[in-house]
């Protein structure tokens, strides 16, 4: 008698659920997502697709290290899904900049250089001159920067529409417009999720994936899980294609070029709670930002701006892995400001996982129930806005 596969129940179809059931899928497993709203519209959608953490010097190592077995995989990752789904996700190598300025309140030359040299990512040093021949729209006070030259971005929805359209393929079952609620237990052993329509969904396994509406619902089945929206903003401007050329980051904002001459300006750090919408302030302060650093783009149209909340945890980093003393419940989820950077080997470890496989990386620092040091330089920002 054939033995019917482990049926894996995911809750969320965010990047993190979408590409972690691609994987699942391959390994044999039968995955079913679960989606309160619809698929990849939450922060998956809204964020700005910057492969490379904001500071990573900041992190602790075991961090770095999980960036760069990520990162290394986007490559293949970027083409399989454009092979198999006819759309491409845009993963370009446009490079990222930081400038550095008279007026900067930290100075972070030194510890990016040693980071970029320990993680063994190729770092280039520019004074004044050349970082005007590099990238001309920036201020004129600009006294150097260092570039990431093999930094690399994507589009967010049209990566999510990729994988999406990979996952119909493959027939993997998705209900939309589905709100789990709870858990079904059984003997001591998680065996499916409770829908707030009255539906149950059995399973032999649940991975908690619901991104920043993890910790609510962790609260609800019983589990402590502090995640908590960061809530983001973004104005998108429409440039010249090729007018900005690298992704150009600084403590004030980040800006990031895609090829037809669309440019995010990114993006405000918030804890709100979910109140949604954009705000004066956070736009002004954005814009305050492009006009000081990038006068030239000044004359840029504002073509429509839009909000996302960031799985935020207290310490920045995710948590991955099954949940102690809860049999067959699993997270991936608190990806915080890395997510889409960090999908393709949350999806890689955490699909292994749950086959039986020990992952490859020392996973201590992301597991549920760490014990964890708050930091207002990579966890939740200090001051609320
Ligand atoms: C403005 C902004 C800029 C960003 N920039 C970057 C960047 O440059 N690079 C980078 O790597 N990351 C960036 N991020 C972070 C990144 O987008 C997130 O870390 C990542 O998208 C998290 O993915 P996720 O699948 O965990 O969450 P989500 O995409 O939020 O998906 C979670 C899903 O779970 C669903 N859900 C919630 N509760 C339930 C429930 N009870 N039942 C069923 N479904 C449920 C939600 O509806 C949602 O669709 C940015 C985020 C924002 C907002």
């Amino acid at each position: 008698m054939a033995i019917s596969p482990v049926r894996v129940a995911i809750i969320g179809g965010g990047i993190i659920g979408s590409l972690t059931a691609w994987r699942l899928k391959q390994l044999g497993m039968q995955p079913v997502i679960i989606e309160r709203g619809r698929m990849g519209c939450e922060s998956s959608w809204a964020g700005a697709g910057i492969l490379c953490p904001i500071q990573p010097w900041l992190y602790p190592d075991d961090f770095s290290h999980l960036v760069n077995a990520s990162l290394a995989m986007y490559p293949e990752l970027q083409q399989e899904l454009t092979s198999l789904s006819g759309i491409s996700p845009e993963w370009l190598q446009s490079g990222l900049m930081v400038p550095f300025f008279p007026d900067d309140k930290v100075n972070h030359k030194q510890a990016a250089l040693d980071w970029s040299q320990r993680f063994q990512w190729p770092v280039a040093e520019l004074d004044a001159e050349q970082v005007h021949h590099h990238e001309p729209l920036l201020a004129g006070d600009t006294t150097g920067a260092l570039v990431w030259p093999d930094v690399a971005q994507v589009r967010n929805p049209r990566l999510l529409a990729a994988v999406h359209t990979v996952l119909q393929q493959q027939q993997i079952e998705v209900i939309e417009q589905a709100e789990v609620t709870g858990l079904i237990e059984v003997a001591d052993q998680v065996a499916g999720v409770e829908l707030a329509d009255g539906r149950s969904i059995h399973a032999d396994a649940v991975l908690l994936a619901a991104g920043s509406w993890s910790g609510r619902l962790a609260e609800a089945i019983g589990i402590s899980l502090p995640v908590q929206p960061v809530k983001g903003q973004i104005v998108l401007l429409q440039s010249e294609p090729g007018s900005l050329r690298h992704i150009v980051k600084h403590d004030s904002a980040y800006f990031v070029p895609r090829n037809d001459g669309h440019i995010l300006v990114g993006a405000s750090m918030e804890m709100v709670g979910f109140k949604a919408g954009n705000t004066v302030v956070e736009v002004q302060t954005m814009l305050n930002a492009l006009t000081r650093l990038l006068p030239g783009l000044g004359a840029a149209s504002i073509e429509r701006q839009w909000m996302g909340f960031r799985p935020g945890t207290p310490d920045g980093l995710p948590f991955l892995g099954p949940v102690p003393g809860r049999h067959g419940l699993w997270v991936a989820s608190g990806h915080y400001r890395n997510g889409v950077a960090l999908a393709p080997i949350t999806a890689h470890i955490i699909s292994r996982w749950m086959n039986g496989e020990p992952p490859e990386l020392d996973m201590s620092c992301f597991l549920p129930g760490r014990t964890m040091l708050a930091s207002d330089k990579i966890g939740f920002p200090v001051a609320a806005s």
